[in-house]
């Protein structure tokens, strides 16, 4: 499948900084999470401490990093931002931890891929912003206590399950981001045409937002290609028609689904009468990779209702089946 059509960043996701919300007030959706958060930064601000640790999970692309970068913003202090996987060591987590400010707001991105010995560096710093350094091996070793400035850690994760409890219990603040709705993405898409200087009218960004998976993240390279299909072979308006066509060449069907979704649903129908299935077998037979499956493609299948868990695998739904224009067999208890 086209990567450009699925959540997870990509190098060119550069091109559209200019359109991440900067503050709470600009980021649209989340309603719950965003009520909340603001009444723990203006609670930080007023005891001038350092806000709670918390942390961020959901699917890829809907404002995790964006939702870090804002809170650093509102609480006027720095972002440092690196990721579980990159943290090999945990001298490199100690390097960053040593030279945060106080307050400062760290981010760890995918950080259920942090190595263990890393993630035992980071309780004690979390819990009393204190550093255990072991210097020197055998039985020279010694361990020296370093005290870090307060900071806030907000750490992202696509798979909450593969969190160790206690990482996840020191956490004071968890915060679950949702699929964006329809209407929030229209917000978003909208906004999106007016910085980038197109004149849209509200069908053509509305079939944008109806077909954008419920992530921000595709919405916006959704509308840049549009766009371009907008001056190309328009006449620079974003209209609905221009929308529809450029959406449909792309492989985005009037749902959003793209072809890994699709792959993913008629596997289920033609192959396995619907179900149950395995992920295991799924992922063989799509020569996807597990993570991939449960990630990005079943959330969103999950939260639109094509398709359920259930104890013996994952079933086609009714809604699942009409979707691919056929029908469910009868006896299906979906
Ligand atoms: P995540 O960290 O969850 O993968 P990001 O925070 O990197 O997601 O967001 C992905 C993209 O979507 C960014 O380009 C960001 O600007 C955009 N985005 C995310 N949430 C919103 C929002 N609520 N409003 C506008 N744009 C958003």
């Amino acid at each position: 499948p086209d990567p450009m059509l699925r959540p997870e960043p990509m190098e060119t996701d550069g091109e559209d900084r200019a359109l991440r919300p900067q503050m709470l007030s600009d980021f649209v959706g989340q309603a719950e999470a965003r009520a909340n958060l603001r009444v723990f930064i203006e609670s930080a601000r007023m005891r001038g401490k350092a806000m709670d640790h918390t942390l961020f999970h959901g699917p890829p692309g809907l404002g995790k990093t964006t939702l870090a970068q804002i809170m650093a913003r509102e609480l006027g202090v720095n972002f440092k931002m690196t990721s579980g996987p990159v943290l090999a060591r945990a001298g490199d987590l100690a390097a960053i931890l040593t030279n945060l400010e106080a307050r400062d707001v760290l981010f760890i991105d995918e950080i259920h891929r942090m190595n263990p010995a890393v993630e035992e560096v980071l309780y004690p710093a979390m819990e009393d912003f204190e550093l255990d350094l072991v210097i020197g091996e055998g039985p020279a070793a010694r361990t020296v206590r370093i005290e870090l400035q307060p900071f806030t850690l907000v750490g992202a994760t696509t798979r909450l399950g593969l969190l160790t409890t206690p990482l996840r219990d020191r956490f004071g603040i968890p915060t679950r981001l949702q699929f964006y709705t329809i209407d929030e993405l229209d917000l978003i898409v909208t906004r999106g045409a007016r910085l980038m200087g197109i004149p849209s009218e509200p069908a053509g960004t509305r079939e944008i937002a109806k077909r954008a998976r419920g992530t921000p993240r595709i919405a916006g390279r959704l509308l840049r290609r549009v766009i371009d299909f907008a001056l190309v072979e328009g006449d620079g308006r974003l209209t609905r028609e221009i929308a529809d066509s450029a959406l449909t060449r792309l492989g985005v069907d009037h749902i959003g689904l793209d072809s890994a979704d699709r792959r993913y649903l008629t596997l289920m129908a033609e192959h396995y009468g619907g179900g149950p299935v395995g992920v295991e077998t799924l992922s063989a037979a799509l020569s996807e990779s597990r993570d991939a499956i449960e990630e990005v493609i079943e959330p969103f299948l999950m939260q639109q209702g094509l398709v359920s868990r259930t104890p013996r695998g994952r079933m086609l739904a009714r809604l699942g089946w009409r979707h691919l224009g056929l029908d469910a067999p009868r006896m299906q208890d979906s």
